[in-house]
């Protein structure tokens, strides 16, 4: 029988990293196997679950390519990009919580309790063989001891998470429970309701937390911790879902950078790895650098344009080759797509401020005869390309007997207003001869 798994998100707020890695190890295990991956929206707690981290949720799954292969048809909110069928919503599935429920009453497994309806829980502790955690027996507490029992459905008629849970596994047939190690605690609970409604309990695979770099638990308000603050900032999908697939798996190889394709191939379960993983944001930061450096053109424009887009920027009104040849001067620049506009934004926008330590330093009258000397040089020249700039700058650096930094600084912060950039003689090429001594024009007031 081919595997089927399911992520079970409840959606209280943001996806985290830990979430999208529970995800993301499930849909791996499908594909690799050749199984069915569910989605499934924990959404029975109406006082806690909004309509916005549903949509936060599908968002984020859609980014990293986690599609998921059934589940109810629909037109609805989710949209039918995602095949034609949205994910199942607990919500929408209350009669079958409801009859397992009367089930459970009417063969003397469960009662009721002050309106509530209680679970009779068995009282021998339970094993459970974890694929990851290996064998776990769960030691009732004394409290529990002495009434293990729990509640399934609330007076008000409400199911609780471990009913719902167990139910739609059992309904939806899956085969292997793949979630965070914080539910290893409910498993007891949930492998004896499976043995209530007469079914062997699906496998468990519970992956460890994931850390903070400093050790301590990472809570989903770390920073970092929010999916969206990646997809926000210009990360590249293929990175956070190669650096989510390490945290907690390990192809064995010391290797790293591994396409999802690879990952696909050679993950399997009783590879996750049973300690806890670290956060490492510089080993991300590094991935997001490596996959920057191979997109191929058009993807990195069309990332780029939309991280321009995201702060104000349009580059829509630019001629098409002036928007390519000013982004062909940040390639291997940088790392997030997010740096960009602070990186680059002057050739989409007038430079109106100056970067003002610099200009301190830069902007001092004994700079101005220099940078009005350099000035003269640029407005010279027939060609204004790159070559011709640089020659042009270090000939007037020689006359005047300074070396080409002394007029490199002054120049670029009158250009771009910035101190770092892409390259000085590139960038006053992209900007072209009436931009660019306009530019230093203006920043000679400023001496
Ligand atoms: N709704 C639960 C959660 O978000 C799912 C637990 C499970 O995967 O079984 O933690």
């Amino acid at each position: 029988m081919k595997p089927r798994v399911r992520f079970a998100p409840s959606p209280t707020g943001h996806l985290h990293i830990g979430g999208a890695r529970t995800a993301l190890f499930n849909w791996l295990y499908a594909r690799h196997t050749g199984g069915a991956f569910i989605l499934r929206i924990e959404d029975t707690d109406t006082a806690r679950n909004s309509q916005e981290a549903v949509k936060l949720i599908l968002d984020g799954l859609r980014w990293l390519g986690l599609d998921w292969d059934e589940g109810p048809l629909t037109a609805d909110a989710t949209g039918p990009s995602q095949g034609d069928f949205g994910p199942y919503f607990q919500s929408q599935r209350h009669a079958n919580y409801r009859n397992r429920v009367e089930a459970l009453l009417s063969r003397g497994l469960a009662y009721e309790h002050a309106g509530a309806v209680k679970f009779k829980m068995q009282r021998e502790p339970i094993a459970i063989n974890d694929l990851v955690a290996g064998q776990v027996i769960r030691k009732l507490t004394d409290r529990e001891a002495a009434d293990p029992d729990f509640v399934i459905m609330r007076s008000d008629g409400q199911p609780v998470f471990h009913l719902v849970n167990v139910v739609d596994d059992l309904d939806m047939g899956v085969t292997h429970v793949i979630r965070g190690e914080d539910h290893l605690s409910n498993t007891a609970r949930h492998v004896a309701l499976f043995r209530a409604f007469g079914v062997p309990p699906p496998h468990y695979a519970h992956i460890p937390l994931i850390l903070n770099a400093d050790g301590s638990k990472m809570s989903k308000r770390d920073k970092g911790a929010s999916l969206a603050a990646y997809m926000e900032q210009g990360f590249l999908a293929e990175a956070v879902a190669n650096y989510l697939c390490l945290l907690g798996w390990s192809p064995k190889d010391n290797r790293e950078k591994l396409s999802i394709e690879e990952i696909t191939e050679r993950f399997d379960v009783p590879q996750i790895l049973r300690h806890n993983a670290r956060f490492d944001y510089e080993k991300l930061l590094w991935l997001q650098g490596e996959y920057a450096r191979e997109l191929n053109d058009d993807r990195f424009y069309e990332l780029a344009v939309h991280a321009f887009a995201r702060a104000g920027l349009d580059t829509n009104s630019y001629p098409l080759p002036y928007v390519k040849a000013a982004l062909d001067t940040c390639k291997g620049k940088f790392k997030t797509f997010g740096e960009l506009p602070a990186y680059a934004g002057f050739y989409f926008r007038d430079v109106q401020d100056y970067n003002p330590e610099a200009a301190k330093k830069d902007f001092v009258p004994e700079n101005k005869p220099r940078v009005q000397a350099l000035r003269d040089a640029f407005g010279k020249l027939d060609k204004f390309d790159a070559a011709s700039l640089e020659t042009a700058l270090k000939s007037t650096a020689a006359a005047l007997g300074v070396k080409a930094g002394v007029l490199v600084h002054p120049c670029r912060l009158a250009v771009t207003g910035n101190v770092a950039g892409p390259s000085l003689y590139h960038s006053l090429e992209v900007l072209g001869k009436e931009k660019s001594l306009q530019r230093m024009g203006r920043a000679l007031e400023r001496f």
